[in-house]
């Protein structure tokens, strides 16, 4: 097993979609990024990229390269379980945080586990999504931004 972390932050913003682990959310504000700023799919991918010994997502996708302008998430995710299957290595199990004062986020928390663990090919029981607030602190709290957090470990696949 090799275990790896994620960490991301996007600002939220006015004219954005506010898509959040492959799922889109009813707000009147959405994350600003070169991709579609799914903060929580972003620290995924980079976990995933951690623990293959297979560096990071801004090496990988660089925000400066025009062909990534505006790209689903789910893209980049792909590409880099892709490059982890290339290393003989799978998902065995997912944990993530989302770090959000608004919306909240209880509502979707389901849905966007059960979206994961489709994208990820393991069982949603193998899927941890927790939603949490900063308790109004800092520019998370304040409702700038929003932060996730994800651990993976990866199996090799026979
Ligand atoms: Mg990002």
């Amino acid at each position: 097993m090799l275990a790896g972390i994620g960490y991301d932050i996007h600002r939220l913003v006015e004219g954005r979609k506010l898509v959040l682990g492959g799922i889109q959310i009813e707000y009147k504000l959405g994350l600003l990024g070169h991709s579609d700023g799914d903060v929580l799919l972003h620290a995924i991918t980079d976990a995933i990229l951690g623990a293959a010994g297979a560096g990071d997502i801004g090496e990988l996708y660089p925000d400066t390269d025009p062909q990534y302008r505006g790209i689903s998430s789910e893209v980049i995710l792909e590409e880099a379980l892709s490059v982890a299957a290339e290393r003989r290595l799978k998902v065995y199990n997912l944990d993530s945080i989302v770090l959000a004062e608004r919306p909240k986020l209880g509502p979707v928390k389901k849905e966007i586990r059960a979206r994961l663990a489709k994208l990820l090919a393991i069982p949603p029981d193998r899927v941890g999504v927790k939603a949490k607030t900063m308790e109004g602190l800092g520019p998370i709290g304040t409702g700038e931004a929003v932060a996730a957090q994800a651990v993976v470990l990866l199996e090799e696949s026979r």
